[in-house]
């Protein structure tokens, strides 16, 4: 037994994921269900480090240095059960299980409950950044013990990304906590996707831009606060010829978004924990309405516009407000997801460091932005931050872009542009911010229907009103 880490499951992530440890000095037992894809790897990666392969599960296990680490990296779900179940008798007390794939976090608890039960370390980890982040350096967000990450954090340290030389790796917490924090990273990238794709629509209605002006506008944006791997992609993408057509890439596009889960994933999280993450929804659901075909063929036969035309009369000026609207509309986006991250951590007994979490998504992540260190820097002002909106930098920020914001959303709404994320980011900073709310007609209503109760602004304690009778007001 030779090798300090192993990973089975050799298609295009876990691959590249052995690569990465390869290349960092490390000997890695490798294994895959089928053997052609171990000799693939060998025979194309063979000389890039120290690979020990291995047909079985039985002599890939035997393979590892005690306790043993092994990566599994096999599609989320089922296989992952399978391949856990052929693992756990091979292996020995204090060995770790680490599961890179994108499991669902409820599935992490309950694995690391079994595995914990016989006495082995179950490592449920986020990796962000796909096959080039996993052969170059991911974001890796690691769950399970803290006992587990003192030999295992190391080492996925080095695999990491880095930032200003620190590792886009640390610790997240127990359990399922690694694998909710990357779920809600995806949520968190659904909803900055949104939003971009609505400042491109905007600048494509609004001012009747092309394609590649937009893309030129990106990548000029690219150069401030905005700076992020998805504005540069978008850049990059507006900008790319159809080889075929001729015509701008995008233009050739079917505009149906599509989606693997973990958008749906967590809104349904936010739901049960009753969090407003409305960026990542409306981002969530503006995929699913842009798939709706029978919908939006029924759609776009009856329904009028009646919205005015563009008049834009300051093109510059209309690109900076769709640029202040974007970034505003991001920080509630981003603001909601922490306050989503929370939460569970609350709920869950998980005690996430915010701060840490966006330092690890600063690189090697699909959301890795300038813009994170901003966030990093918020929660250690104040580690218990109860809205990332409402720390001293992100007001600031937001309130320099609110004019813009209220003009860009009202002039969408005017001119029949769907705006779903900008607009509700926007509903959400007018609501969190409201001295007083509509909810007081809400709970009267429920009070009146349904004897819900209610309490009152003027007195401690619960009240009923006794609507369909006299109307007296009694503690209830
Ligand atoms: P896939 O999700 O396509 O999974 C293919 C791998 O799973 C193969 O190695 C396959 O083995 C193995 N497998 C499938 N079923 C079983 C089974 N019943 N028993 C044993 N092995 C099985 O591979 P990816 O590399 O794309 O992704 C791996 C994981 O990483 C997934 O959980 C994915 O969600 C996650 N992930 C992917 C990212 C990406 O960008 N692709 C980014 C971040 C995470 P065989 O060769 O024998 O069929």
């Amino acid at each position: 037994a030779r090798a300090q880490i192993g990973v089975t499951g050799l298609a295009v992530m876990g691959r590249n994921l052995a690569r990465n440890f390869a290349r960092h000095g490390y000997t890695v037992a490798v294994h895959n269900r089928s053997y052609a894809k171990t000799e693939s790897l060998i025979a194309e990666a063979g000389s890039e480090g120290d690979f020990v392969p291995s047909e079985s599960m039985a002599d890939f296990v035997a393979s590892l240095e005690r306790p043993r680490k092994v990566v599994v990296m096999v599609k989320a779900g089922a296989a992952t059960d399978a391949v856990i179940d052929e693992l756990v008798p091979l292996l020995e007390e204090g060995d770790i299980v680490v599961d890179a794939g994108n499991a669902h976090f409820p599935d992490t608890i309950r694995r690391e409950k079994a595995l914990a039960a016989k006495g082995l370390h179950f490592v449920g980890t986020g990796v962000s950044g796909g096959e080039e982040g996993a052969l170059n350096g991911p974001s890796i967000m690691p769950g399970g013990t803290r006992e587990s990450y003192q030999s295992l954090g190391p080492i996925l340290e080095d695999i990491s990304a880095k930032v200003d030389g620190v590792p886009c790796c640390t610790y997240v917490g127990p359990d399922g906590a690694g694998h909710f924090v990357k779920m809600v990273h995806n949520g968190i990238e659904y909803a900055d996707m949104q939003l971009i794709a609505e400042a491109y629509d905007l600048l494509k209605q609004g001012l009747g831009a092309s394609a590649q002006e937009i893309g030129e506008i990106f990548a000029q944006w690219n150069t401030g606060d905005l700076e992020s791997f998805l504005i540069e992609i978008t850049a990059d993408v507006l900008q790319h010829v159809d080889a075929e057509t001729g015509k701008a890439f995008v233009d050739v596009v079917l505009d149906q978004a599509e989606q693997k889960g973990t958008g749906r994933w967590t809104v349904q999280n936010g739901l049960d924990l009753g969090v407003p993450i409305t960026g990542i929804a409306e981002a969530t659901f503006a995929r699913a309405l842009s798939g709706s075909v029978p919908q939006r063929e029924a759609g776009r036969a009856a329904l009028p516009a009646d919205a005015a035309a563009w008049d834009v009369q300051d093109r510059d000026a209309f690109v900076e407000d769709v640029r202040l609207a974007l970034y505003a509309s991001k920080v509630v986006a981003y603001s909601q997801g922490f306050d989503q991250i929370a939460a569970a951590s609350a709920e869950y007994g998980w005690d996430i460091d915010r701060g840490a979490m966006a330092r690890i998504w600063r690189g090697g992540c699909i959301i890795r932005a300038r813009f994170l260190n901003r966030i990093t820097e918020a929660y250690e002002r104040d580690a218990h931050l109860p809205l990332l909106l409402a720390d001293e930098y992100f007001t600031g920020a937001v309130s320099n872009g609110l004019a813009a914001w209220r003009r860009v959303v009202s002039q969408a709404a005017l001119n029949g542009v769907p705006t779903p994320a900008f607009s509700s980011s926007l509903a959400y900073y007018d609501g969190v911010r409201a001295e007083r709310l509509p909810a007081a007609l809400i709970q009267a209503q429920r009070d009146f229907f349904g004897a819900h109760t209610y309490r009152r602004v003027d007195k401690p304690g619960v009240f009923h009103t006794e609507w369909s009778g006299d109307r007296t007001e009694s503690d209830a």
